[in-house]
């Protein structure tokens, strides 16, 4: 009888989203034979890279800045549309509270980047079309996972692949996730993020805004021209489904004055997209013959911008640990153990940290908002608090794998000799 799978190839990875983009790349530059399954067809799940601004961006931390120059996509990015961000400004609804963050204060060019999910998608399969080495399924659905000799896994068409590890990347409702059988613990915030382009009155001067209200974070995010801003407007359910029945003008002017008007008046440019908020966590990331990473392990509350870079981490982490072409098998499971118990315990923290802003932040109780105001005025006057946030926001709290680490031991030593 002959060999029941297709293909065999030594890792598969599933959904084609930044994260599983970059963990199929990482793995090809490592000249392993890669297969990449993902449900929507490449035109679908690659818009084209024409004058409309992508709604859905995300704010890059200098540690995917560093591991997207590590693997050789940064360049296309940067020739792409993307904006540096020097400044940032976080302040209170109901007190007066404000905290600014300067790039110049931590002897940084910036304090990360806006940039389009489409423009880094785009970057992502340019370079992985430079290897030889990945095979593509496109519009293809992972049905099945078992794990015998190797782990295999059968598509909804019917095809059979196997390989020695198949990498789940296939975002927050991860089916291969359910196939191996891992729980999630999860929370559901009951809000939901509204998304959007804004032209704004007033220049952004390169700040990325962010007000705290009762029902959630409000965050105004700089596009590369001065007067257009990204929205993630986080809100309750009812008042999301309110804001989406009016008219432009309408939304236009509840958003200025919701954003106490600090970029002047603000128009919608593009069409608002809502995304309910929840998170969760994968008991565990690792089972016999497969891995998760990004959103299929972890998802975190979108206020500070980092669910996509611990993804990023994730992959990093995973592809420095692993040896795939010259690990033994238990070898490669001890690795797989390491990978898990390092990022759990960073997204864990995150996840925590988050949670407890949120909690903090969305407190109508009267000593709650007077104490956070405090708070805010306390950390704005002292500089190593400042730092410590400021290292969140840039992601470079935590252990930070080689690949994404270029540029972060220097600016830390030029920071510390300034200290002192
Ligand atoms: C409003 C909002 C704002 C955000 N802002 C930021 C930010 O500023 N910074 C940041 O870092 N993060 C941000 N995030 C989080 C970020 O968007 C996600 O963490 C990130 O997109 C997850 O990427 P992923 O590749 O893990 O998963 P996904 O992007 O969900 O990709 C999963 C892929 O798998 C495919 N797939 C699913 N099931 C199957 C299957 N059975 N077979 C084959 N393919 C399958 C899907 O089609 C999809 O392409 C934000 C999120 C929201 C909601």
């Amino acid at each position: 009888m002959g060999n029941q799978f297709n293909h065999e190839y030594d890792v598969i990875v599933v959904g084609a989203g930044i994260v599983g983009l970059a963990a199929a790349l990482a793995f090809a530059k490592q000249e392993l034979s890669v297969a990449l399954i993902e449900a929507h067809k490449p035109s679908a799940q690659f818009p084209l890279l024409d004058e409309a601004i992508d709604a859905k961006v995300v704010a890059i931390t200098r540690a995917s800045e560093n591991f997207f120059s590590y693997l050789g996509v940064w360049q296309d990015i940067k020739a792409s549309r993307y904006s540096p961000y020097h400044h940032m400004c976080v302040w209170d609804s109901v007190m007066d509270g404000i905290i600014h963050f300067s790039a110049m204060d931590f002897f940084e060019d910036n304090l990360g980047y806006i940039i389009e999910q489409k423009v880094i998608l785009a970057a992502l399969l340019t370079g992985l079309q430079k290897q030889s080495s990945v095979h593509y399924f496109w519009g293809e659905y992972l049905a099945d996972f078992s794990f015998q000799n190797g782990s295999q896994i059968t598509l909804t068409n019917g095809t059979k692949l196997k390989a020695k590890l198949v990498i789940g990347a296939d975002g927050a409702k991860s089916t291969l996730r359910k196939l191996c059988h891992i729980d999630s613990a999860y929370i559901d915030y009951q809000q939901v993020a509204i998304v959007a382009t804004l032209q704004s009155e007033k220049s952004h001067t390169k700040t990325a805004y962010q007000r705290f209200a009762q029902d959630g974070p409000l965050a105004l995010l700089p596009l590369s021209d001065e007067n257009l801003s990204s929205l993630v407007w986080t809100t309750t359910p009812e008042k999301a489904n309110e804001l989406m029945q009016v008219t432009k003008n309408e939304f236009g002017l509840a958003l200025t004055r919701e954003c106490d008007a600090i970029l002047g008046n603000l128009t919608l440019m593009s069409k608002p997209l809502m995304f309910p908020l929840s998170s969760h966590h994968a008991k565990s990331y690792v089972t016999e013959g497969c891995v998760l990473v990004g959103d299929a392990a972890h998802t975190i509350h979108p206020l500070a911008g980092l669910g996509v870079n611990l993804g990023l981490l994730d992959v990093a982490t995973l592809v420095e640990m692993l040896a795939l072409k010259s690990d033994t098998v238990q070898k490669r499971e001890t690795h797989l153990k390491h990978y898990e118990r390092q990022r759990k315990t960073h997204n864990q923290l995150m996840i925590w940290a988050m949670s407890a802003f949120k909690q903090g932040f969305g407190s109508q109780n009267a000593l709650v908002a007077y104490l956070r105001n405090l708070g805010l005025g306390w950390v704005d006057k002292h500089f190593s608090l400042k730092q410590f946030f400021a290292k969140m926001a840039m992601g470079t709290l935590g252990p930070i794998p080689q690949c994404a680490k270029k540029n972060i031991q220097r600016t830390d030593s030029v920071k510390k000799n300034a200290i002192i």
